[in-house]
């Protein structure tokens, strides 16, 4: 049987999770889940300058609303310092890595030397072959081959080689004894017998120095698969100048996760022409093959038109539920009101069309909920003039009588006074739509009355006729 497909995602903690990060961490979950394999959070907060328990629960979080469940973890790297103690003892032991006692002034003055000279600022080697001194502060290095060429054969970019001999003896264990990240990574990787590295092409560079170190351990290195990066519309990496890069800022602004999802996957990967992807779909038709190698490009518009497809697809029911908390946020709804789930999901289901974020689905669900609406000045200027408020008190002597407040039922009576006066059916459904929505753009307008209910229709036509 094949080895078990493991991969990781493996975040440092310095930030909140960015659409890069949520990018490599879906197409490890994908991978993950079309080889029936695992997928492991591994937090890499050994910078203890930058890394805070806040960035961890934001990363966690972004990760959660994403559904982008791991199965092994959250393994946090300051957790695992003994692991790297004892993986550094025994390169040591094997004469694979040794103690550098060189002190910082000493490697600033010939790091100088070598720039006035032209060479290039590379540790020199000089304690590789030192004594023990005990009472000396010391690095561990690692011994670094000189000679030959490492490769490494990415999934993604190809055969790309590497000579020996540009690599440093790297620093593996600081002096105050804490450990690198090239040397903690490839523990961890080690450790979690992790099958595929999968992750952003700033990394591309550390690879030849990790496959080194997993040669000196005699472990056979993953399969790497190192993805092109994230460009703005201007080419430039993909910044807050372009825009959110959050991941918890597009919750923030309306965004359906799975929406965020589907937009996510294709920075990259493609299958044939298909746009939407069901989860089931993209486990299904992931593969590495299929990410280009050049910069995907970061498109709001592409994923604003996605989240509306993603709010026409989705059932009434469940736009009315994520949309919730947006009308408690956007104080329409108080938060300990009872608000109908049904009566909510009607009024949703005539605004999905209309909605590219649940922000403006919250925003225009305003005229169903609230007891009264604010009258655009232009709609009342055009619309609300004395001859159509004449017709609206005859409406509302009709609708007053309605025992059945339906769209079909209204639809009848807008009808029927239309005939009686001789005018259109438009010159009663404008100053209505107007008067109970506030602007001159609805759906239908029946149905918009029937979810509004008569209470409130009435109430708004009173007002408007009372000249409010
Ligand atoms: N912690 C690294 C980062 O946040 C990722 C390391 C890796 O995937 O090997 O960029």
């Amino acid at each position: 049987m094949d080895k078990e497909v493991r991969v990781r995602f493996a975040p440092s903690p310095t930030g909140h999770l960015h659409i890069g990060g949520a990018r490599t961490a879906l197409f490890n979950l994908l991978f993950a889940r079309h080889n029936n394999g695992k997928f492991i959070l591994r937090i890499e907060d050994t910078d203890t300058t930058r890394s805070t328990d806040e960035y961890i629960e934001a990363i966690i979080q972004g990760m959660k609303w994403l559904k982008l469940d791991w199965d092994e973890g959250p393994f946090r790297q300051t957790a695992r310092f003994d692991i790297y103690k004892s993986y550094a003892e025994k390169l040591l032991g094997e004469g694979k890595a040794y103690r550098c006692y060189c002190s910082q002034e000493e490697l600033e003055q010939r790091r100088q030397e070598a720039a006035a000279q032209g060479r290039p600022p590379k540790y020199d080697g000089r304690c590789r072959n030192s004594e023990h001194q005990p009472d000396k502060p010391f690095t561990v290095r690692f011994k670094t081959p000189q000679e030959g060429q490492t490769i490494v054969n990415d999934l993604i970019k190809g055969v790309v080689e590497f000579e020996n001999n540009q690599l440093d003896d790297m620093i593996i264990v600081r002096s105050d004894g804490t450990p690198t990240y090239n040397f903690v990574v490839v523990v961890d990787d080690i450790d979690m017998k992790i099958t595929h590295i999968i992750r952003g092409d700033d990394h591309l560079n550390n690879t030849p120095k990790q496959i080194l170190i997993y040669k000196a351990f005699d472990w056979d290195p993953p399969a790497f698969g190192h993805l092109p990066m994230i460009l703005g519309a201007d080419k430039a990496r993909l910044s807050k100048r372009h825009g959110a890069t959050s991941v918890m800022a597009y919750e923030e602004m309306g965004y359906l996760p799975d929406a965020l999802v589907n937009y996510l996957v294709r920075l990259g990967w493609a299958y044939g022409d298909q746009e939407v992807f069901s989860r089931d779909e993209l486990i299904k038709f992931f593969d590495l093959e299929n990410i280009g190698k050049s910069a995907a490009v970061f498109n709001p518009e592409k994923l604003l038109w996605l989240n509306g497809q993603y709010i026409i697809n989705s059932t009434a029911a469940e736009i009315a539920d994520a949309v919730l908390p947006f009308l408690v946020k956007a104080g329409i709804v108080r938060n300990d009101e009872h608000i109908d789930k049904e009566w909510l999901s009607k009024a949703v289901k005539t605004l999905q069309e209309r909605s590219k974020t649940l922000i403006e689905l919250a925003t225009s669900l305003k005229y169903y909920i609230n007891e009264h609406v604010e009258i655009d000045q232009k709609a009342k200027e055009k619309f609300l003039k004395p001859d159509s408020i004449k017709v609206l008190a005859e409406l509302k002597a009709e609708l007053e009588n309605m025992s059945d407040f339906s769209a079909v039922e209204l639809e009848k009576v807008f009808v029927s006074l239309a005939e009686k006066l001789s005018i259109k059916l438009g010159s009663i459904a404008q100053p209505v739509r107007v008067a109970i929505t506030g602007s001159t753009a609805s759906p239908g307008i029946f149905e918009v009355i029937e979810i509004v209910g008569k209470d409130k229709t009435l109430k708004r036509l009173s007002k408007v006729i009372e000249g409010g």
